[in-house]
């Protein structure tokens, strides 16, 4: 199991109502989820905020940092 989850929740995330984790079967899926997701982030929150994503073990977490 492969989960993509999200290093902290800021307030856009928040307010999104996204799940803060998503499990996925393989790794491939996993990464190819976690870069649409970092990106649609970067794309729709305040852009205040910048979503990027490190392996932790089998996990992929994005990371939120300030712009
Ligand atoms: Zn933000």
């Amino acid at each position: 199991m492969f989960n993509v989850r999200m290093e902290k929740e800021c307030g856009c995330f928040k307010r999104s109502g996204m799940p803060s984790v998503k499990t996925f079967d393989n790794k491939d899926d996993a990464l190819s989820e976690a870069g649409e997701w970092a990106e649609e982030m970067n794309e729709t929150f305040c852009k205040k905020h910048n979503f990027a994503v490190i392996e932790e073990g089998n996990d992929l977490v994005i990371t939120v940092a300030m712009n």
